[in-house]
């Protein structure tokens, strides 16, 4: 048993790797299709009307394009109540706008050259063959 807190409705529940209780799960399911049919009808919308036409709480809209699930096409994205966690732009959706998520795969990418051993690159500088058979040998 890993009782924790819900992130949405705070009461603890039984945990298995998730972070929202049953009921809120269930409740954010029917709410994405309330809100999906409505900015397919609307598609210059914002958070705020969203919410006060649908009745659904703007904790579960955000939760809902967080998880990439929903897409507000306002320009605002979701008037500014989601913004991208690195940089704190306004988006769409998601957690990170389009830039950070370029930074983001980029670093990665970057990482992952760094792992190679630092006396193979030295190598590389003088004598490509030999680094890489080093590289082979490993
Ligand atoms: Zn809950
Ligand atoms: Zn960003």
């Amino acid at each position: 048993m890993n009782i924790i807190q819900c992130t949405m409705c705070r009461k603890p529940f039984n945990s298995l790797g998730r972070r929202i209780c049953n009921s809120c799960l269930e409740q954010i399911d029917k709410d994405f299709i309330t809100v999906r049919d409505y900015i397919y009808e609307h598609k210059q919308t914002n958070m705020d009307k969203v919410s006060d036409e649908t009745g659904v709480s703007k904790q579960h809209i955000l939760y809902l394009l967080k998880e990439g699930r929903l897409i507000l096409d306002d320009e605002t994205g979701a008037g500014g109540f989601l913004l991208c966690e690195s940089c704190k732009k306004p988006i769409k959706t998601g957690r990170l706008c389009d830039n950070c998520t370029k930074n983001v795969s980029s670093k990665m990418q970057k990482s992952v050259e760094s792992h190679k051993p630092a006396a193979a690159a030295q190598d590389h500088e003088h004598d490509n063959f030999k680094a890489s058979a080093k590289l082979q040998n490993k």
